[in-house]
């Protein structure tokens, strides 16, 4: 609903009925909200209670004041989409209205809306995929193992170009089994990337090792050399070198390899890739994954292609690959009664995924286009608003643009994202606040952690970020409507702000 379209509902109490009625019939809503002359909500007008006018021999020509007094069931501005829903239900009505601390309406919720949910980005399927599980289904490759998880593994390591691929049952699977190939042990020191998924560093944990976290820069928001260079001066003074520094690439954009990996090398310390975010991505024309000693994907269901669950592990070392395909099947020697000399996972990606993970690569260049596009029509449309200040892609790299990312400005962000996104899911649209840093986790309180210089980075984009949804399945449609919705809830974010 634009802010035309919002102010078409709003009638003065002194309107008459038929006014009203033509009003509701232009609209099409089925409500208007009818407001004192300070701009407060009196009541709502509906379909019914016109009927209910008529029918009580009320006429057409009298105001709407003269009919009986109906306090309107209203929410907060703070109240959140399932609160509302509660409210919808109670009431048994279809629109509840919004309104802010004086009274004044602001918004409505429409129960229309949410059986029409817009995803932050949902998995993407065609015709492509159906015919390789169909082949695993025919050639009875139901069992894990078989010919597609063989040529899935071949395809992705030939996409990113790297020498060799092991195809495991998820991203953070393949995250273990790298830090266990790099020797990760308990009690060692790994650093990681601070804004990130969990799955970047619970498997720091499962190793019995100990994270230090480090902060973004502002030109990729990821890991800031700077900070990493800290924390390496900190790190050899403490006698407390790390067996390997974690490097995520967030959102669908490299980290800035070339400032990264000389630190690293310089420290003879290798570096886990943790490129989940950022299949199809380029690093001054490379693919984003084949910079680390070791790289790690993700398929899972909300990633750029998926096979609803599933990771890849790259190395251009096929040994280390080879060992990750057999700590991934229960650490099983070559002997027929199944010989086993040390911990291994159940983590191998199964034939049938791997099938539609085949399919799901044909297509990945048209999905990378896709997301870009999503991208591009988000910057066209909102170019007005100043306040908002889009993920940045360096020049000569291509991020996918995964999700489409913002920070807003000014001393009450993190305000303003909370007001934004509740607006946007009481409208049945999925945003989100950019990842919460890990140094901020309960889960990994006391873990040191270096930010940038100037200060918290990770934890200020945080604070000031809305990741849109960005699906390459979306309809034009759909991102009207998130643009729209998104249009009228900075705008009234920007109007507290000011009240505030
Ligand atoms: C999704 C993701 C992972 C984990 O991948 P799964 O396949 O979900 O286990 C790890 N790191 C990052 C940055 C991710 O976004």
């Amino acid at each position: 609903m634009t802010a035309d379209e919002f102010a078409a509902l709003c009638v003065p109490a002194s309107c008459t009925l038929h006014d009203a009625l033509a009003r509701l019939n232009d609209t099409g809503r089925g409500v208007l909200l009818v407001l004192h002359p300070d701009g407060r909500l009196r009541r709502t007008l509906t379909d019914g209670d016109l009927r209910r006018a008529a029918l009580a021999h009320v006429r057409d020509t009298e105001r709407i004041e003269a009919l009986p007094e109906h306090p309107p069931i209203t929410i907060g501005t703070d109240a959140t989409m399932p609160a509302g829903l509660a409210v919808l239900d109670r009431h048994q009505i279809d629109h509840l209205p919004i309104v802010d601390a004086d009274g004044r309406a602001v918004d409505v919720m429409f129960r229309r809306e949410l059986s029409q949910r817009i995803w932050l980005s949902s998995p993407h399927l065609g015709e492509e995929e159906t015919a390789f599980v169909e082949d695993a289904f025919r050639t009875n490759w139901i069992a894990p193992l078989g010919p597609h998880v063989d040529g899935f593994e071949r395809d992705l390591a030939s996409y990113a170009g790297v020498g060799h691929a092991a195809a495991v049952s998820s991203g953070t699977a393949a995250i273990h089994l790298a830090l266990l190939l790099l020797g990760v042990e308990r009690g060692d020191t790994v650093f990681c990337s601070s804004l990130t998924f969990v799955g970047s560093c619970n498997p720091i944990l499962y190793c019995g090792a100990q994270p230090v976290f480090i902060d973004s820069e502002p030109q990729t928001w990821n890991m800031s050399p700077s900070a990493l260079e800290r924390a390496f001066a900190w790190a050899k003074q403490e006698g407390r070198m790390p067996r390997c520094v974690v490097v995520v690439n967030l959102y669908g954009q490299s980290a800035d390899m070339d400032a990264i990996l000389p630190i690293c090398q310089r420290y003879g310390v290798p570096v886990l890739e943790d490129a989940a975010e950022s299949l199809g991505a380029l690093y001054k024309g490379r693919a984003s994954g084949s910079f680390g000693r070791i790289g790690v994907f993700s398929f899972n269901g909300n990633k750029i292609i998926t096979t609803s669950g599933g990771g890849m592990l790259v190395a251009d070392d096929e040994a280390l690959v080879q060992r990750a395909r057999k700590l991934a099947t229960q650490a099983r020697e070559p002997a027929a009664h199944y010989e086993h000399v040390e911990v291994g996972f159940n983590y191998r990606m199964s034939n049938v995924l791997a099938g539609i993970g085949r399919g799901q690569l044909k297509v990945l260049e048209q999905r990378v286009a896709q997301r870009r596009q999503v991208f591009e029509t988000y910057r066209k449309e909102l170019a007005g608003h100043t306040q908002l200040h889009w993920m940045p892609e360096p020049a000569g790299d291509r991020s996918t643009r995964w999700l489409t990312c913002f920070t807003l400005d000014g001393p009450h962000a993190s305000v303003k994202r909370d007001l934004v996104l509740r607006y946007l899911e009481r409208h049945s649209i999925e945003a989100r606040p950019v990842w919460k840093p890990m140094h901020q986790q309960p889960l990994f309180r006391g873990a040191p952690y270096f930010a940038h210089e100037g200060g918290d980075l990770s934890g200020s984009l945080f604070d000031a970020g809305i990741c849109l949804p960005s699906g390459s399945n979306m309809t034009d449609e759909q991102q009207a409507r998130v643009i729209e919705q998104l249009r009228r809830a900075l705008a009234l974010a920007e109007d507290t702000r000011a009240a505030a």
